[in-house]
């Protein structure tokens, strides 16, 4: 049974995914940035990576994420994870943007939600905000906008 997922700011902040005799996920090298499709104002990309990797990767594309955190080195496992949020108004949490996801379920299998699927998206609203606690995220695609500067 897997009791912790984790980068690091588990440990930064306090520790409180740590588990005595407990098995711990280190999500670091699931980091990859997997597609930008710009038509669609999509990415998809690890749970491991960070904020910042994926505005670096998408600025150049003249996109941007539709909520980001106030911090760019968290990872989007842990954003999501925790119902992260930003400071735009008009979107709601980080994971309001979230169109699709492939997860691994407590069971072990691997499977792929989508938004757009009624009771997929049941099954995302328990695992986003879990905690890790109803399955561990591998792959996120978010939702975009066109970048602009204010
Ligand atoms: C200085 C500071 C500023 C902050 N600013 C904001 C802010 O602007 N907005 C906001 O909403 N929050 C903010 N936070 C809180 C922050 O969003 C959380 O601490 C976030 O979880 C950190 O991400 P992490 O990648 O370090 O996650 P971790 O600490 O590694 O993990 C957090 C939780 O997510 C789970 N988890 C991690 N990866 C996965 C995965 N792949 N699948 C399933 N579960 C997983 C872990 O088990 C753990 O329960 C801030 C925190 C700090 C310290």
């Amino acid at each position: 049974m897997i009791k912790g997922i984790h980068r690091w700011c588990s440990t930064f902040t306090g520790g409180y995914t740590y588990y005595k005799d407990a098995i711990v996920l280190d999500m670091n090298s699931f980091n990859k940035i997997l597609a930008i499709d710009e038509k669609k104002k999509e990415v998809t990309v690890e749970a491991g990576a960070t904020i910042s990797a994926i505005q670096q990767a998408i600025a150049k594309k003249g996109l941007a994420m539709k909520v980001s955190q106030s911090l760019l080195f968290f990872s989007v496992g842990g954003s999501l994870s925790v119902n992260g949020h930003g400071r735009d108004i008009r979107h709601g949490s980080m994971a309001s943007t979230v169109s699709k996801m492939t997860v691994i379920t407590p069971t072990g299998e691997l499977k792929t939600l989508e938004k757009n699927n009624k009771a997929q998206h049941e099954q995302m609203k328990t695992i986003l905000g879990g905690y890790g606690l109803f399955g561990v995220i591998v792959e996120v695609t978010f939702e975009l906008v066109d970048d602009e500067v204010y």
